[in-house]
């Protein structure tokens, strides 16, 4: 490694895979590592249909990366110490600089979840509620974009289940009321049952507990009510927040580790008006880019440029033919232009095809 900046990825999902495919034009004499557990690039944000049955895309990674002479290690990361990742499969890698971007999981923060609720969060999780769902009532916990998602997906895909769609507001409370309107109409088309009134306290193998002391029988949960993030930046002393994820400054680097960059899911990034970013898809990608420019540009003694960054829209797919896209303003609050039905999901698979596209190196 004689001289040679180590810069190491940590993740290859939609962040660390930006962060490698911008660091192979702009960072020509380092060397560059990506880690991740998996062996392959699985579309994240198709879960909910991989898990209704679907089939999606799937890379491998060391075919996708070696060639672009980006040095692909399967392991999964243990702890960060003394600029060197401990990995459990691999022999440790040390870096110079290192991106962290491990995403996020299911967050079995609610009794019962972790032994009993299905989820999408993970491909691995995906495959099991695809291979092992049993006929019945489905109660899909969470009214967020996930949750919608995954109720029109598993409403379209199978006939056999009746799915209910619970949540302690209205599904796609934030955005407008057109929008919101649409996404109830049409999940009611396809037969979901909504009910927005139920805080979830205790998921059994058979039944949800509700905070009012109800229950709500089920022959399978799943949940999307909220990720959680790898414990490894907590466990390696970096400054995190209340959930784990690795505080950054505007330049996403670690408040309390230098050489540390961090990007996606797995960090606290400040957005528009101090706002932070969301767990999305919208912005792992640019975050990933610009975290590997921050290095770049420290590495070429340059002061990194600022992060400048909005959302333009959010999009929900509700099943194969129609969705949803609400325009947002520069505040991320939800503007008067949406678009609905099989245009609008017609616009969703061309962002999802894009953001694939966006991280293939
Ligand atoms: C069903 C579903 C639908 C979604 N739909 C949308 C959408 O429509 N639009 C949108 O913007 N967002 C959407 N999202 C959110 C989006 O998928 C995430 O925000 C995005 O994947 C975050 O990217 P990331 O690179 O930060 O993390 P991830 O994509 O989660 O990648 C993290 C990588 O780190 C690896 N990793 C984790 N821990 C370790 C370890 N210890 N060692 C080694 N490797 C490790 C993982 O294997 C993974 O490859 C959706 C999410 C889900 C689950």
């Amino acid at each position: 490694m004689t001289g040679q900046h180590r810069i190491v990825v940590l993740g290859a999902g939609y962040a660390g895979l930006a962060a490698a495919r911008r660091l192979v034009p702009t960072a020509r004499d380092a060397h560059i590592t990506v880690v991740d557990a998996r062996a392959s690039f699985v579309e994240r944000v198709r879960l909910h249909q991989y898990g209704a049955g679907q089939s999606i895309p799937e890379w491998d990674l060391r075919e996708l990366l070696e060639p672009k002479r980006i040095h692909f290690v399967q392991a999964s990361a243990q702890a960060i110490e003394h600029k060197r990742v401990i990995l459990d499969g691999a022999p440790d890698v040390e870096y110079d600089s290192l991106i962290y971007a491990l995403g996020s999981t299911n967050d079995p923060g609610v009794q019962g979840v972790a032994e009993c609720a299905y989820s999408v969060a993970t491909p691995e999780d995906s495959e099991y509620l695809r291979t092992s769902i049993p006929v019945g009532r489905v109660v899909v916990v969470g009214g967020g974009a996930t949750g919608i998602e995954l109720a029109a997906e598993l409403a379209e895909s199978r006939p056999d289940s009746r799915v209910l769609l619970l949540g302690s507001d209205e599904p796609a409370s934030w955005l407008s009321a057109r929008a919101r309107d649409h996404v109830r109409r049409t999940l009611e088309r396809l037969g979901v049952e909504i009910r927005s009134d139920a805080k979830v306290i205790e998921v059994t193998p058979e039944s949800v507990r509700l905070a009012d002391g109800s229950v709500v029988e089920a022959a399978a949960t799943v949940w999307t009510a909220g990720f959680g993030v790898p414990e490894l930046a907590r466990r390696s002393g970096l400054a995190v927040d209340g959930h784990g994820r690795v505080l950054t400054d505007e330049t996403l680097r670690s408040i309390s580790h230098p050489d540390v960059y961090a990007a996606g899911d797995a960090a606290v990034i400040a957005g528009p008006g101090g706002r932070e970013l969301r767990m999305a898809c919208a912005t792992a990608l640019p975050t990933g880019k610009y975290a590997a420019d921050a290095v770049v540009a420290r590495l070429a003694g340059r002061a990194p440029r600022e992060l400048r960054f909005r959302y333009f829209f959010q999009c929900i797919s509700l099943g194969r033919r129609d969705g949803v896209i609400q325009f947002l303003h520069a505040d991320d609050s939800p503007g008067r232009t949406v678009l609905t039905g099989r245009t609008a999901a017609w616009f969703k698979e061309q962002i999802v095809r894009g953001a694939a596209g966006a991280a293939r190196p």
